[in-house]
């Protein structure tokens, strides 16, 4: 939190928002003032402010200024001038000690033409406000909408300023709603004042902000009680760095306490495919809550599950024409286990009771999904208490410790899973891949004629493919489904990261009707018997409906297309320069080694670090890199994104010589 400036906001124009600055800034006199943005008659609000504080210091950062009297966007455009921009503000504004920061208009004026607000300004910088208003009609309703907007931000309000004759029911009003936002009435005030009162008035207003900035810096030592209290997922707490302090997050962006933006290179664990704090999604879920939060699943239903059901069968095609609902990734591969299982037992196969899987896999950490998995690394601990499947090995498109001679082994190892099939099928309950890419075993991107040569095998030999498309579905690949442009069909799906449009745990198991035909028995044991407290949950499920609606208005998998292509043009350009081992691409994923086939466990922790001082949050998988940005990116934001990659990677190997 940023407490060495302060911005002055209002409930509209011509509130007060330069007389409230001036009565500040006669008492401080190392205070400067700043109003980066000015339109129409923006000299006269300067005569202003210097009429009651007339040392009042203006700060010499830049400014904004357009002739015309209307919001800077509209100015910008009318003057064939550059219109402000967050990014410019904020470069602009930080590090400077001391400063009062006089917004234009109201909060959601928009700044220029892809609608930057001074909300977002402020969401970015961490900036404490004042807001002020008037004392008139239409009070209540204006004051009660900003101060929604700037919680809606999680923006600290350091105080309202009431500004004209005074009215006590309106205080009232707007206190009974927001009892701890100090208010201050600023009298009427006429040419005969004396400026004693302009200095009182002005201490007056400056002892609740320090009041409430006290508070609100209490507040912030929110980290302590994170290392006392937490236990976080995937960390060795005796060595691990001090976690980032994320406060705020926004499109592609991350927000920390440190006041840096990092553009959120890892989506936010593979989730956030239609970026951040996305406003249709807020509002669904809002409604949603309002409407109806929760109800259990298992004798009742409700129309977005309903709708959310139909949709995902309508966008997987046949042969999927059930859903089945759960809360997370392993889950959903939790019950695709037990559906494919269940189905052999039903009818009266109970021989069928192994699964195939693949080196270097990954579904999950519960202890299903471990048993179908490379048992190394994350899962060595539980090694004695899985239930091991076979294990096959896979081709990768690219040299890889999995394959080390990438698709040079695709003859040999076709004839091994041919064999593996020969010998397994008729124990096999069913086998299961996360297509295309493997994503924990380090962004493994699979060779396609391999993919749909196991398509086959399990054609050929009736066994039940599950996808694993928790990670690879819904437009990260390029397309709604990685299995859709391999050109595959499978049994089973499973979906979570990128469903909500990462907002809300919620996961999916699709499955055909051979399979949920199987559960179909007058005999009551013979059902799924299988649930979580929140499967289906309405506002999980309203919330994958508004990332539905956005992924098709915003068209997401031509956006993957384009992220894939500008990927491959990055690559191009870097693989010598920065000797690249392996790099790949598709859809919205990026990935490649710093050197072959080393596990050199430096990189993975150095190249994130490097990354934050360029600006991204990188994850590594060991040795391999990996860029996952939301598929909502801009062009402008992936190309500063890329080069910043860029510069990560030679500051590493800079820091190698
Ligand atoms: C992340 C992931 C999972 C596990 O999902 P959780 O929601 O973390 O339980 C399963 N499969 C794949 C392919 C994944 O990437």
């Amino acid at each position: 939190m940023n407490f060495s400036q302060v911005f002055i906001t209002a409930t509209g124009t011509d509130v007060g928002k330069t007389f409230v600055s001036s009565l500040l800034l006669r008492t401080r006199k190392n205070w400067s003032y700043w109003k980066p943005v000015q339109t129409g008659g923006s000299r006269v609000d300067q005569n202003a402010l210097h009429e009651i504080a007339p040392l009042a210091a203006i700060s010499p950062l830049k400014c904004f200024e357009y002739d015309l009297p209307a919001s800077p966007d509209q100015a910008a455009a009318a003057e064939f001038a550059l219109s402000p921009r967050v990014a410019d503000l904020l470069a602009l504004s930080r590090d400077q000690e001391n400063l009062l920061i006089e917004g234009a208009g109201g909060l959601l004026v928009p700044l220029n033409e892809d609608n930057e607000t001074w909300l977002d300004f402020l969401q970015a910088s961490r900036m404490p406000v004042v807001l002020v208003a008037t004392s008139g009609l239409g009070t209540i309703n204006h004051t009660l909408l900003s101060i929604e907007a700037l919680q809606s931000r999680s923006i600290p309000i350091l105080a309202l300023v009431i500004n004209g004759f005074e009215h006590r029911g309106n205080q009232r009003s707007i206190a009974r709603f927001h009892p701890r936002i100090p208010q201050v009435i600023i009298p009427q005030l006429g040419s005969d004042t004396a400026l004693s009162e302009l200095d009182r008035l002005g201490e007056a207003l400056w002892q609740k902000i320090s009041l409430m900035r006290n508070e609100a810096q209490r507040a912030d030592s929110w980290l302590r009680k994170d290392q006392k209290f937490v236990w976080h997922p995937y960390t060795q707490h005796k060595t691990a760095p001090r976690p980032i302090p994320v406060v705020a997050a926004r499109g592609s962006y991350l927000y920390t306490d440190e006041g840096e933006r990092l553009l959120d290179a890892s989506a936010s664990w593979w989730t956030c495919s239609i970026g951040h704090g996305h406003p249709r999604i807020a509002a669904a879920i809002r409604a949603q809550q309002a409407k109806l939060d929760h109800c259990g699943f298992g004798n009742a239903t409700h129309q977005p599950a309903a709708e959310l059901a139909a949709r995902l069968i309508a966008l997987a095609g046949p042969p999927f024409t059930k859903v089945f609902y759960s809360d997370n990734g392993s889950c959903a591969v939790e019950v695709a286990l037990k559906m494919a299982a269940q189905t052999w037992t039903n009818r009266g196969q109970p021989e069928r009771s192994k699964f195939l899987y693949f080196e270097g896999a990954y579904h999950g950490d519960t202890f299903g999904a471990m048993s179908v998995a490379e048992s190394g690394g994350f899962h060595k601990a539980f090694a004695p208490y899985v239930f091991k499947g076979i294990e096959a090995p896979l081709v990768t498109s690219h040299p890889s410790r999995l394959c080390p001679k990438g698709p040079e082994e695709l003859n040999e190892r076709k004839a091994i899973l041919r064999n593996l099939f020969e010998k397994n099928a008729k124990n096999l309950a069913a086998v299961i891949i996360e297509p295309w890419v493997q994503g924990a075993s380090g962004m493994m991107f699979q060779d396609l004629e391999w993919l749909r040569y196991l398509g086959e095998l399990c054609g050929e030999f009736k066994v039940f493919l599950i996808l694993d498309e928790v990670f690879t579905g819904l437009g990260r690949i390029g397309d709604v489904f990685a299995f859709k442009r391999a050109g595959i069909t499978a049994d089973i799906v499973c979906l979570a990261k990128g469903l909500t449009g990462g907002n809300l745990p919620l996961a999916a198991t699709l499955a055909c009707e051979e399979i949920f035909s199987a559960f179909l028995d007058d005999d009551r044991s013979k059902a799924l018997l299988h649930g979580h407290t929140f499967s289906g949950n309405p506002i999980a499920c309203a919330a994958a409906l508004a990332s539905l609606d956005i992924y098709r208005e915003e068209d997401i998998v031509s956006r993957a297309r384009s992220i894939e292509s500008s990927f491959k043009t990055w690559i191009e350009w870097n693989e010598k320069r920065l000797s690249l081992s392996a790099p790949r691409a598709v859809g919205g994923i990026l990935a490649f080694e710093l050197e072959v086939g080393d596990y050199f466990h430096k990189a993975a922790y150095q190249i994130p670090e490097i990354g934050r001082s360029h600006g991204l949050l990188l994850r590594t998988l060991g040795s391999t890199i990996y860029f996952v940005p939301s598929l909502m990116i801009t062009a402008e934001e992936l190309d500063l994104g890329l080069s910043a990659l860029r510069q990560t990677i030679e500051d590493y190997r800079e820091s190698q010589k």
